[in-house]
This record gives C-alpha cells, sequence and structure tokens, in this order.
C-alpha cells in the first residue's frame, strides 16, 4: 500500500496531475503559474488545515500578510542587493514622474513578519512569539526551467517565524525540526538526508563572519543534540543570503534531489530591522530569528505527495474517498443515495454512474479511490454494497450501514487502516 516508488516513471507528479485532474496550465495565464482542479483543491485545503492544526498545538500564531511590499522593505532586508535576480522587477505606482512609490512581489514574507512584529513592543516574558503563515510569494524563475508544481513562478509557502532570546534558539529550532519529522510521518512521506547548507565563498552572502560562526554552530547543535541524533551532510554554497540552513531534502522519481522544509537560525534581519524586547533588567535586547518550513511550498509538498504515493493518498488526504458504482441504471438512485449520505458524514463521496462507461471500465478509473461501492440488484434490495478496497481486497457485501460506519470512522483519521476486520 502507499509504497514509496522512487524508480517509477508514471509516478512523475505532472502525468499523474493531468491524469488525476489535479492541477494544470494555460497558456494565457501563463508558465510557471498552474491553477488548482477541484479534486487537486481538495487535497491542498487538507494539507493545509492538517499544517495550520499542527501548528496551532505547537503554540504558532497564525497572521496574514501581504504579498506586495515597498522595494525599500526589500532593500532593508538584504533581498535587494543579494536576491533580485529572483526578482519580479518592481512596479511603479502614482505615475507621476519620479514621485510615485516602487513595490515588489515579495520574494519571502520574513520581511512582513519581522515588521509584524517590530510593530508592537514586546517584554521578554511573551518569547518566544512564533508567528505562522500560509502565504504567497514569487520567484521570477526563467522560462526554461518551469515544470509541474515543482519549478513555478507563484509560490505558496508554509511560513514561520519564531522570534524568541538567543538562549531559547536551539530549543525553538529543535522543535521546529520534531514538528517537521511528524509531518513526515503523517504524510507518509520520507527525508532523503538532512543537509546544513553553508555559506562556501560565493559572494551572494552578507559578510559577518562572527554572524554566521554563532548562527552554524547553533544549528550544528540542533542536529547533533536532537535525541536519536540525526545524521546529515555539511554542503557550501546553500545557504540563504542571511544565514546556514537545515534542508530537509527529498528525491523525485528520476532520484532528483530537492528541498522541502528548512530550519534557519539568523541574527541578520533581527540587526536589518532593528528588533528587539525588553529584558528582565528593563533594557532593550535583539531577540534571534527562526525561519521555519514544515512542509515547504504547498505546491513542491503536493507534487512530492503525488510523486510518493504514486497518486494513492492516504484516505484523509484523498480527493475522494469512496466512489459509488451502481451497476445499472436500475441503482442509480440507490447509489445517489448513498453518496449523499456518505457526504452527510464527512466523507468525500463520487457516483460513478453506467453513462461513464461500463463497469469494469468505471472501477479502473476510480482505481486510486481507498474505497469502492459496487450496487448491482442483490445489493440495492439488500440495502447494501459489494465493497472493493483500493490495495485489492473485497470484503464482499456490507450493509450500507455498517459500510458508512467504518469509512466515517476513517475519513479523517490519520493513522486509520484502510479496512480492519469487523
Ligand atoms: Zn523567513
Amino acid at each position: 500500500m502507499n509504497a514509496m516508488n522512487p524508480g517509477n516513471p508514471l509516478h512523475d507528479h505532472r502525468r499523474l496531475g493531468r491524469e488525476l485532474d489535479l492541477f494544470d496550465t494555460d497558456p494565457l495565464m501563463g508558465a510557471g503559474l498552474p491553477y488548482w482542479l477541484p479534486d487537486g483543491a481538495v487535497v491542498r485545503h487538507v494539507l493545509e488545515e492538517y499544517v495550520r492544526e499542527t501548528e496551532r498545538a505547537a503554540g504558532y500564531r497564525h497572521v496574514y500578510s501581504p504579498v506586495l511590499g515597498k522595494r525599500e522593505l526589500y532593500e532593508i532586508s538584504g533581498h535587494w542587493d543579494h536576491y533580485s535576480d529572483d526578482m519580479f522587477p518592481p512596479m511603479r505606482l502614482g505615475g507621476g514622474e519620479g514621485d510615485g512609490e516602487e513595490v515588489v512581489l515579495r520574494p519571502s514574507l520574513c520581511p512582513h513578519h519581522a515588521l509584524i512584529y517590530r510593530s508592537r513592543s514586546h517584554s521578554y516574558r511573551e518569547l518566544p512569539l512564533r508567528f505562522a503563515e500560509l502565504g504567497g510569494m514569487y520567484r521570477s524563475e526563467l522560462s526554461g526551467v518551469l515544470g509541474g508544481l515543482t519549478r513555478v513562478r507563484s509560490i505558496q509557502l508554509n511560513d514561520a517565524h519564531i522570534f524568541c532570546t538567543p538562549e531559547q534558539a536551539v530549543a525553538e529550532a529543535r522543535a521546529a525540526l520534531a514538528l517537521i519529522r511528524r509531518a513526515y510521518d503523517d504524510l507518509g512521506i520520507r527525508a532523503a538526508r538532512y543537509r546544513l547548507s553553508l555559506p562556501g565563498d560565493s559572494g551572494k552572502y552578507v559578510a559577518d563572519p562572527a554572524l554566521w560562526r554563532r548562527a552554524t554552530a547553533l544549528l550544528e547543535e540542533v542536529l547533533d543534540g536532537s535525541g536519536d541524533g540525526i545524521e546529515y551532510e555539511s554542503v557550501d554554497g546553500e545557504a540563504a543570503f542571511y544565514g546556514p540552513k537545515i534542508d530537509v531534502q527529498i528525491t523525485d522519481p528520476a532520484g532528483r534531489e530537492s528541498t522541502l522544509s528548512t530550519v534557519q537560525i539568523d541574527f541578520h534581519q533581527p540587526e536589518r530591522f532593528d528588533l528587539h524586547y525588553i529584558g528582565p533588567d528593563g533594557r532593550k535586547h535583539r531577540p534571534v530569528m527562526v525561519h521555519r518550513s514544515i512542509i515547504g511550498s504547498v505546491e513542491r509538498a503536493v507534487a512530492h505527495l503525488i510523486e510518493a504515493h504514486g497518486g494513492a493518498f492516504p484516505v484523509w488526504l484523498a480527493p475522494v474517498q469512496l466512489v459509488v458504482l451502481p451497476v445499472a441504471e436500475e441503482q442509480e438512485e440507490r447509489a445517489r443515495d448513498l453518496v449523499r449520505r456518505a457526504e452527510a458524514r464527512g466523507i468525500r463521496a463520487e457516483l460513478s454512474g453506467p453513462g461513464h462507461g461500463t463497469l469494469g471500465a468505471r472501477v479502473r478509473a476510480a482505481r486510486l479511490v481507498p474505497y469502492q461501492a459496487v450496487i448491482g440488484e442483490r445489493e440495492a434490495d439488500a440495502d447494501s454494497a459489494a465493497v472493493r478496497l483500493r490495495d485489492g481486497r473485497r470484503p464482499g457485501a456490507v450493509p450500507v450501514g455498517e459500510l458508512l460506519e467504518r469509512i466515517g470512522a476513517r475519513a479523517g483519521d490519520r493513522g486509520a487502516e484502510l479496512w480492519a476486520a469487523a
């Protein structure tokens, strides 16, 4: 079930995304700007809700911030100097010669969250303060590299910034890493490896050797002290421009590696935005920013989920959980009734009637749906359904009441088995 099959080109998310009607692109919307079809939107919605729930339970508070900001904001954050190649050109507002302001599609959420932090004064008693947002950001990728959900120009990022004292930074980063690992378990995905991404000596990084050493030492402490011990490799040239980061790497069916989740400890942006908190001594102190993303971007996360599961999503994530198949037109009303009752119980159910082809063809078309309920004459008379499971098992005729009971109990349960003996 849900076997990870990294070598299978049939699991390419672009191919499955189209076949399963999850997402697509249109040249008129533009390359690298995919849209989500209803079934893809369901997966995304359930995933986003999972992330929000997980964050709420871990003490994060959610904020919203705009996807635009003034050019000046990114000059302060350092993006303008170190990241402008990946940014869309600024838009001039106001029309007038020289007096209009310039706004930019944001390349990251960090500067906005730093400003939200700065908008109120904070005592050390409030820290750590964890701001989370599933927010849009934009990357001006070249057309040649765009494709599917993995290389896009419009990104929905699962982001958070933890503002804390320097003493709290390691514990916060470690807790963020633990959250990532738990999410991977819940989602049925696997980290290929952990990477400590360091600057190396290219000129794209902010210069402050003491700051880099300090942040790197803390991240090493995070990795080395994480209980069961995390094996990792240090790699030069992969850091963020403002600091080192822990990257959780995944691989696609072709074996290509990419970063899904990250944890960063940042001394640079608190400096640039002149952030502070009032310490027990009544004086101003500089907080540390821990940047972290549990599932990275929603686009990349869904692409990876499609590939890791070959389109057979775990029940709680599946866009359609139950498909009801009347054998002939005479059973269609019964089938419709079962769909209605399932939906009333919170099960995502769909009808696939004789208008959609022979029973065999309809069963094949629904092969990735966890539960199939076939209703023929005999089942209709007995108010039951012949149940087939995605993994090939056939529990046989099950009374409709019992079927709804069983599936209903599993529809939202992340740990549930597909089916259990009665
Ligand atoms: Zn950030």
